[in-house]
């Protein structure tokens, strides 16, 4: 391999800020929901940039775009996604992506050898704007079900039949994504870290070497609404006060008793919520996290005993539904040892490192050696106007995603 390969930072980061142009927003950050008009613009772009860099140019039927450089045997892939969330920022998802095409633009100026085919990836509705999270890379690997995306409306309203119209791609298409796939040896995806550890510790590269699996569960407290003036504490079956005794009960013992797991109530509606009336009802979501897939399944069994128990002690019924899950992914070594070794030979203070959040590498995994790569952003911020990243670490994450891509692929 060619030892001092390196990106070009200046025109990733040129890069990176038109993809920002599209979808601006009033609000100053990036509204850039998958097949939303900005969406579709900054597609056609992207598709412009990838043929400007001399790669192949693919869609397949979920309208995952690939750029390709061919080469014998499997494919070694890098990406992650350029749809944003409503009112987002510039970088979650788009740095994997322009990184990604970067690193194929440099191999390809370099005429490097390729043992393997090299392709670089921007998978559709990462965000879970239309009907639940990682559609495009979840099509990509075969996971969805017909039912799962003719069902019910998107956030918009429409249905993704109706937001699919026009775009030359339909529902069947974009089942039938998977038989397009080539076959995969490794991916990477490298992101910003979306949470504050790297800044801390000061270190600009993040190793992830698992990623959390998430239940998320829709849950109620039912007791019986009456008069908040006349009726006394021992004969009130107060939903709220379930629930509030459960946050605190629930978090408390995921904090104590499985630290670095994470349960989260972050959406409570109390009923009938007026001032006068002993809340009857309080609906909740509940969202459980962890990296280990035996830690997420005890932990959730052991809330759902707490939720229960505090029911029965309180006059309530307690009840719950499973409404979206994704498994726990642990990072090969093979892949692992590979950026470990780069990132020491480059120079740069890496660290290990858990994500919270999920990514398209984690639905990857379930058909190669999938990895990824950390970079820090300000305060941990993401999902906001506010994301901001320094451009030194991006391209330190970038020169590490290229030499992982050169290995890989070499
Ligand atoms: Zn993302």
């Amino acid at each position: 391999m060619t030892m001092d390969l390196r990106v070009d930072p200046g025109r990733l980061r040129a890069d990176i800020e038109k993809l920002s142009t599209f979808g601006r927003d009033a609000k100053g950050g990036v509204s850039r929901p998958s097949f939303s008009r900005a969406d579709l613009e900054a597609r056609a772009w992207l598709k412009d940039r990838i043929r400007d860099a001399g790669l192949a140019v693919r869609q397949d039927g979920a309208g995952n775009i690939f750029g390709r450089i061919e080469g014998p045997g499997k494919t070694v892939m890098a990406g992650s996604h350029i749809d944003t969330v409503l009112n987002g920022g510039d970088y979650d998802g788009s740095v994997g992506v322009l990184a990604a095409l970067e690193c194929l633009r440099r191999i390809k100026e370099e005429s490097l050898p390729l043992a393997r085919a090299l392709e670089m990836a921007s998978f559709t509705d990462e965000e879970g704007n239309l009907v639940g999270d990682f559609l495009g890379s979840r099509a990509f690997m075969g996971l969805l079900d017909r039912d799962e995306v003719t069902r019910g409306r998107t956030q918009f309203g429409r249905s993704l039949p109706e937001i699919l119209d026009g775009t030359g791609l339909t529902v069947e298409s974009v089942l039938a994504a998977s038989g397009e796939r080539p076959d995969l040896d490794a991916f990477l995806e490298l992101h910003i870290e979306q949470g504050p550890i790297l800044e801390t510790e000061e270190a600009p590269i993040g190793i992830v070497e698992a990623i959390s699996g998430k239940k998320y569960r829709w849950c109620s407290f039912t007791g019986k609404a009456s008069h908040a003036g006349t009726t006394p504490p021992e004969l009130r079956q107060d939903a709220f006060l379930g629930l509030a005794d459960f946050a605190l009960r629930g978090t408390r013992h995921a904090a104590i008793d499985h630290y670095g797991s994470m349960v989260t109530i972050g959406k409570v509606s109390v009923h009938p919520g007026v001032f006068s009336t002993v809340p009857g009802r309080a609906e909740f979501s509940l969202d459980i996290r962890s990296v280990s897939a035996e830690t997420l399944a005890a932990l959730e069994a052991e809330i759902l005993d707490i939720a229960r128990d505090i029911a029965s002690s309180r006059g309530l019924k307690f009840a719950s539904r499973l409404v979206d899950a994704t498994e726990p992914v642990r990072v090969p070594p093979r892949i692992i040892g590979i950026l470990e070794d780069e990132c020491g030979k480059l120079g740069y203070r890496g660290m290990r490192i858990a994500s919270g959040a999920g990514h398209d590498a984690q639905i990857l995994a379930a058909g190669c050696d999938s990895g990824m790569i950390f970079i820090p952003c300000l305060d941990g911020i993401s999902h906001s106007p506010d994301e901001s990243i320094d451009w030194a670490d991006l391209e330190k994450g970038a020169n590490l995603l290229l030499r992982g891509l050169a290995r890989l692929a070499g």
